[in-house]
C-alpha cells in the first residue's frame, strides 16, 4: 500500500505530456498537444493533452483521464503500479506499507502475470552472466554471434538451463503460485500426473516487452542441434501477451522511428538486435510470424514509412509480398530491400562495416512494385499464362493501395516495366475494384446500408460457377423490386444503362420536323440524357435522380462522360451501393447466366438487340410517366367545377392520350418484332 502523502507528491510531481510522450508522439497545438489516439485507430490526431490541466481526452473515442488512468489503461498498470511507475520516473521514494501475505499472492490476475514475467526475465539474465551453464552455453552463443555484452543487457536476454524445474522450484520459492506460473506459460503442469516442469529448458531467452518496456512474455531458441525440439518456443498467449499485438524491439525503437520518420522491418529477433547494435535503431522485428493488423497499427503509431528487411530466399520473399500488402492496405508507405542470396540481415550485418550497411539499406531499397513486377517478371518471362497470373498479381497490389492519385501513378510505372497498355491495366483494376467493393459490401451486411428500394432477398446471391465471386441472382433481384416507387423498375433500367452503357454507340430512327425519318448514331449516354431531359420527365426514387443529374450535369457541362468513381465512391452510402450494385450486376452477368436465367441483357456486340433494348427502355419510361399524368389530369377533371377549366383539363388528357398512343405502338413494334 503507498501512503496517501507519497501519492499526492507523485501527482504534483507528474507532467502528463511528459508521460504520455513516452508511447504516444505528441505535438503541440496551442496550449495543449495532440496526437493520433492509442485507445481506437485514428489517421487525424483527435487525441489532446492539456498540460495545465493536468488531463488528457480523446475526441474520437471518448477516452479521458489524468497521467495515472493513461497508464493504466495504456499498459494495463493497476493503479499502485501506475503511482509506483511514476514515483520512479520522478525519483520519488515511496515508503510502502507492508504487504500481507494475501496481498502479496498478487493483487490481481494480470498484475500477478506481470510480476511473474518480470521475475522470470531477471532469473534468466542473472543465469546467462552468473551461472556455470548460462555462461558456458548462453553466453557463449551470443558472444560467437558478434553480441556486445552491452547489448545483450539493454535487450535483457537470459538463458534458461537445461534442467526439468530449477527456474519452476527457484519461483515457488519466492512465493509465486503454481496457478500464475501455469498461467505465464513459464511452468507446463502434466494433467495426469500433475508433474510440472520449466517450459524453456536449454534455451537462449528473448524478452518480448510492450511499448512502454514491461515484460509480457519470451521467445526462447534452442542450441542443442536434436531434430526433435522445435527450434523456437513463444509463451502461450495469456491476459499480458498475445503474439500478434506485439512487436519485438518496439520499446527501444519507438522513438528512433519517429525522429527518423521511418521504420525497418525485419523477421527475426537476432536481425533486431543486430541491427540495433549497428546502430541501426529504427527497427523491430514480426518474430517470424506472420504480420496482422494490429502490429501495422502499432507501427503506424509512429510513422507512415517502412522499409522490410527480408531474405533472398523464397520464403522471405513470399512473407514480404504478403507483408506489403497487408501494410498497403492500411495506407503505409513501403519500399523493401533484398539480402544477397544465403545473406540474412543479421548475417549481412556482420559482414559490413557499419557505414556500408547503412548505405546498403538506404540505396538498395526499393519501391515494393517495382521489386514485385521485376521480380515476377523475371520468373515468368515469355510465359503467357505466368504473365497473366503476374499482371493479376499486381493489379492486386496495386488496388490495395488507399490513395486513388498513387494507384494511378503505379499503373503508370507498371504498364512501361511490363511494356503494356496503361489502359488495359486500368481496366484489370477497374474490375477488380468493383469486385472488391461488391464483396466487402456483402460481407458488410447489404441490409444495414442500402437504401429501401435495394434490399435484397436471402437468395440475391449466388456462387459463381468456379466459387471464386458472388453473383447477383437476376430472377431474385426481379423479385424485390418494391412498390415504393411506380415507375422504380424503368428508372432503375435507365441508370443502369448509363452507368454501364453511357459511352457505347447507339443507332435509332429519329424522326425529323420534316416527319422524314432518319437514322442517327449517338452515344447511349447523350441518347438517353437529351431524350429526358427534352421530355422533362422526373425520377421518383430519389437516388435514381441523384444519380441522373450528376450524370446529366456533367455531361452538359463538361462535354463529357463522368468517371464511375464519382458513383462509386460517392459520399452518399445509398448512390455508392446503388451505382455499385448496379454495375456488378450486369460486369456479373455472363452469357451463361443469360440462358440459365432467361433474362435479357443489353449486349452492344449485338447492335440490333442492344439499340431496341435502349429504345424499349427508354418507351417504357416515358408511358409510365405519362399513364401516371394522365390519372393525375383525370382525377382533376373530376374533381374540377369550373367549365373552363374542365375544357382546358380535357384537351390536355386528349393531348397526352394520343402521345400515349404514339409511344405504345412503337413499343408494340419494337416488342413485337
Ligand atoms: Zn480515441
Amino acid at each position: 500500500m503507498i501512503k496517501q502523502e507519497d501519492i499526492s507528491k507523485i501527482l504534483d510531481a507528474t507532467e502528463i505530456v511528459d508521460v504520455i510522450n513516452a508511447f504516444v508522439p505528441l505535438k503541440r497545438r496551442g496550449v495543449n498537444y495532440i496526437g493520433c489516439c492509442p485507445f481506437h485507430n485514428e489517421k487525424t490526431p483527435s487525441f489532446t493533452v492539456s498540460p495545465s490541466k493536468g488531463i488528457f481526452k480523446c475526441f474520437g473515442c471518448g477516452e479521458a483521464g489524468n497521467a495515472v488512468n493513461f497508464l493504466m489503461k495504456h499498459e494495463h498498470y493497476s493503479y499502485p503500479e501506475a503511482l509506483r511507475f511514476l514515483a520512479n520516473k520522478y525519483g520519488i521514494e515511496i515508503q510502502e506499507e507492508e504487504l500481507t501475505d494475501d496481498q502479496k499472492a498478487l493483487q490481481d490476475e494480470k498484475e500477478g502475470l506481470f510480476h511473474v514475467t518480470d521475475f522470470a526475465q531477471k532469473y534468466f539474465a542473472d543465469i546467462l552472466f552468473n551461472d556455470t551453464e548460462g555462461k558456458n552455453i548462453g553466453l557463449s552463443y551470443f558472444i560467437e554471434r558478434d553480441l556486445k555484452e552491452e547489448t545483450i543487457k539493454r535487450w535483457g536476454l537470459g538463458y534458461c538451463k537445461d534442467k526439468w524445474s530449477e527456474f519452476t522450484e527457484y519461483a515457488k520459492k519466492h512465493g509465486y503460485t503454481d496457478e500464475v506460473l501455469i498461467k505465464s506459460g513459464l511452468t507446463i503442469a502434466k494433467e495426469e500426473t500433475h508433474v510440472q516442469y520449466d517450459r524453456f529448458r536449454g534455451r537462449v531467452m528473448f524478452p518480448i516487452y510492450n511499448i512502454g518496456g514491461r515484460t509480457l512474455g519470451f521467445t526462447g531458441r534452442v542450441l542443442s542441434s536434436e531434430k526433435t525440439k522445435a527450434k523456437y518456443v513463444n509463451s502461450p498467449e495469456s491476459d499480458i501477451y498475445s503474439k500478434g499485438k506485439v512487436l519485438f524491439g518496439l520499446h527501444l525503437a519507438k522513438n528512433e522511428i519517429v525522429k527518423q520518420d521511418l521504420c525497418y522491418l525485419v523477421e527475426g529477433n537476432m536481425d533486431a538486435i543486430m541491427l540495433s547494435q549497428n546502430n541501426v535503431e529504427n527497427v523491430v522485428a514480426s518474430s517470424g510470424t506472420a504480420l496482422t493488423v494490429d502490429q501495422i497499427r502499432l507501427i503506424n503509431r509512429y510513422t507512415k514509412n517502412v522499409t522490410v528487411l527480408y531474405d533472398g530466399d523464397s520464403a522471405g520473399i513470399k512473407a514480404a509480398f504478403r507483408a506489403i500488402d497487408l501494410f498497403l492496405e492500411n495506407g503505409l508507405n513501403v519500399k523493401i530491400v533484398l539480402f544477397p542470396d544465403e545473406e540474412d540481415p543479421d548475417s549481412y550485418c556482420r559482414k559490413l562495416p557499419q557505414e556500408e550497411f547503412k548505405t546498403f539499406i538506404t540505396e538498395k531499397a526499393e519501391n515494393f512494385i517495382l521489386f514485385k513486377t521485376h521480380l515476377l517478371l523475371q520468373d515468368a518471362k515469355d510465359d503467357p499464362f505466368k504473365r497473366s497470373a503476374l499482371i493479376k498479381e499486381i493489379i492486386n497490389t496495386i488496388s490495395l493501395i488507399p490513395d486513388n492519385i498513387e494507384k494511378a501513378a503505379y499503373v503508370q510505372q507498371c504498364s512501361s516495366i511490363l511494356n503494356m497498355k496503361e489502359e488495359l491495366l486500368n481496366n484489370e483494376l477497374t474490375k477488380l475494384l468493383r469486385e472488391k467493393l461488391f464483396k466487402q459490401k456483402k460481407e458488410e451486411g447489404l441490409k444495414k446500408e442500402t437504401s429501401p428500394t435495394d434490399i435484397p432477398p436471402d437468395d440475391f446471391f449466388l456462387p459463381s460457377d468456379d466459387g471464386s465471386e458472388y453473383i447477383t441472382n437476376p430472377k431474385a433481384e426481379k423479385q424485390v423490386l418494391p412498390d415504393t416507387f411506380p415507375d422504380e423498375a424503368q428508372e432503375r433500367k435507365i441508370i443502369s444503362l448509363l452507368l454501364n452503357y453511357g459511352e457505347k454507340e447507339t443507332t435509332q430512327i429519329m424522326i425529323a420536323e420534316n416527319e422524314e425519318k432518319k437514322e442517327e448514331t449517338f452515344l447511349v449516354a447523350a441518347y438517353l440524357v437529351g431524350d429526358i431531359t427534352t421530355d422533362q420527365i422526373d425520377f421518383d426514387n430519389p437516388i435514381y435522380k441523384e444519380i441522373f443529374d450528376i450524370y446529366k450535369d456533367y455531361l452538359l457541362e463538361k462535354g463529357e462522360l463522368p468517371n464511375l468513381n464519382i458513383f462509386t465512391n460517392h459520399q452518399n452510402k445509398e448512390i455508392q451501393n446503388l451505382a455499385t450494385t448496379l454495375l456488378i450486376n450486369n460486369y456479373s452477368i455472363s452469357s451463361l447466366w443469360e440462358s440459365k436465367w432467361k433474362i435479357s441483357i443489353p449486349d452492344p456486340e449485338c447492335p440490333e438487340k442492344f439499340n431496341q433494348d435502349i429504345k424499349e427502355s427508354l418507351l417504357s419510361l416515358k408511358l409510365n410517366k405519362l399513364e401516371r399524368k394522365i390519372n393525375i389530369v383525370k382525377e382533376n377533371l373530376r374533381k374540377e367545377s369550373d367549365i373552363d377549366n374542365q375544357l382546358i383539363l380535357l384537351s390536355e388528357q386528349r393531348t397526352l392520350e394520343k402521345i400515349k398512343q404514339i409511344i405504345s405502338n412503337e413499343l408494340n413494334r419494337i416488342v413485337t418484332r
